[in-house]
């Protein structure tokens, strides 16, 4: 029996100054996550993360004003039973947003706390693994400015693609959208140009288009070999992402900005999408994504999990990335083909980077899942200070 005693949250801050970004939705002057810290009755501690897209204050409140009191007055906590009856009590007001990712937070913490009860990662409590280290492709490719020098810009993405490149990765992301559609061709054109044939390139407009416009820079993907197109139209214009679909033979993937089952039941069941992306921290934790990845198993598509946020959200999506099926089967895994792969993001977040007592690293284009019980990593306390917020 899983009993809570104690609910603690962080709201933890990096400024990034002077390595500040820019996708085509917003400016990135810091990195935020919110944490949050379950302690057992018997003093056993787990952690989880929820709250990454905008402002962590209001799931840090579903949290604290809530959802705790009805945590810490259950007899037993076990995650599926927490998901079932905290979502249905908040179904009313919370089907989307900061309650999902309030209950996405405490779902993972639970299930890190299982894992510890125990003994056991929580991939060999899901099903088990297909994999010890799962292939990773680097997020990077963002804007460094809203105004485009394209000797200055070109020059300065070009290198950092090739960085990364440097680093291993076989496969890499890069942001489009921010700019007029002539000119992130040049981008897509320098990418590809500096990456050359041997890696596979992925775009992501963070749906910065209508069907119509991305219909247009979907043609442009296709010239320079993109495998899959992210996000290309707004996530509730679901005529849009078919009919973009239907039109474009590159891969279309989406449902970073989706919540539940119910969310991605109708992404799905609307031909939206060739790959679906739930985010652990958003969609509704591990309980929750499990349901998401049957379901877009029943339809033959492949999940690959969005991962934005600290070595926590890391360390989630490498346990369940650990578990997915090849789809489709094949005798022979194709890595980044019907092989799973991790997001792994590149951009400067020193909560990601630092805040684990041993930090994920590459190798040969792969990131070992940990092997210690739940999600078999350890946070560094000093470094939640240095960052947390009150
Ligand atoms: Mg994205």
């Amino acid at each position: 029996m899983l009993t809570i005693a104690h609910l603690d949250t962080f709201v933890l801050t990096a400024p990034l100054g002077s390595d500040r970004f820019y996708s085509s939705q917003a400016e990135f002057p810091e990195r935020t996550s919110l944490l949050v810290r379950l302690t057992t009755t018997d003093g056993e501690v787990g952690w989880g993360e929820g709250g990454q897209y905008g402002p962590a204050e209001p799931v840090r409140s579903c949290l604290e004003d809530v959802l705790a009191p009805q945590l810490l007055a259950m007899r037993d906590a076990s995650p599926g039973v927490v998901w079932d009856l905290l979502y249905a009590r908040t179904r009313d007001f919370g089907q989307r947003g900061p309650y999902l990712e309030a209950l996405s937070a405490l779902d993972i913490a639970l299930w890190d706390l299982v894992g510890k009860r125990l003994g056991a990662p929580i991939s060999a409590l899901i099903g088990g693994r297909h994999r010890e280290s799962v292939h990773a492709y680097g997020t990077g490719g963002y804007y460094s400015s809203v105004a485009f020098d394209p000797d200055r810009d070109l020059r300065r993405l070009g290198d950092s693609v090739a960085e990364h490149a440097a680093q291993g990765f076989g496969m890499l992301k890069m942001k489009i959208g921010l700019l007029p559609i002539a000119e992130d061709a040049l981008r897509v054109a320098t990418v590809r140009e500096r990456l050359g044939d041997g890696i596979v390139l992925a775009a992501d407009a963070n749906h910065a288009y209508n069907s119509q416009t991305a219909i247009a820079m979907g043609r442009v993907l296709e010239q320079h070999d993109v495998a899959f197109f992210e996000e290309p139209v707004p996530p509730e214009d679901r005529e849009g992402y078919a009919r973009v679909r239907d039109r474009l033979d590159l891969a279309i993937a989406g449902g970073e900005a989706e919540y539940t089952r119910w969310g991605f039941r109708d992404l799905i069941d609307a031909g939206c999408v060739d790959i679906i992306q739930p985010d652990l921290c958003v969609a509704g934790g591990i309980s929750e994504v499990q349901r998401i990845v049957a379901l877009a198993s029943a339809h033959h598509l492949r999940t690959i999990p969005h991962v934005w946020g600290s070595g926590i959200a890391v360390a989630a999506a490498l346990q369940v990335c650990s578990t997915l099926p090849l789809v489709p089967y094949t005798h022979r895994p194709v890595p980044l083909q019907n092989e799973p792969v991790i997001e792994f993001d590149r951009t400067r977040n020193p909560l990601r980077d630092d805040l684990l007592t041993t930090p994920f690293t590459l190798e040969s284009g792969r990131v070992a899942v940990p092997d210690g019980p739940g999600l078999g990593v350890e946070v560094d306390m000093d470094v939640v200070a240095q960052y947390a917020s009150e």
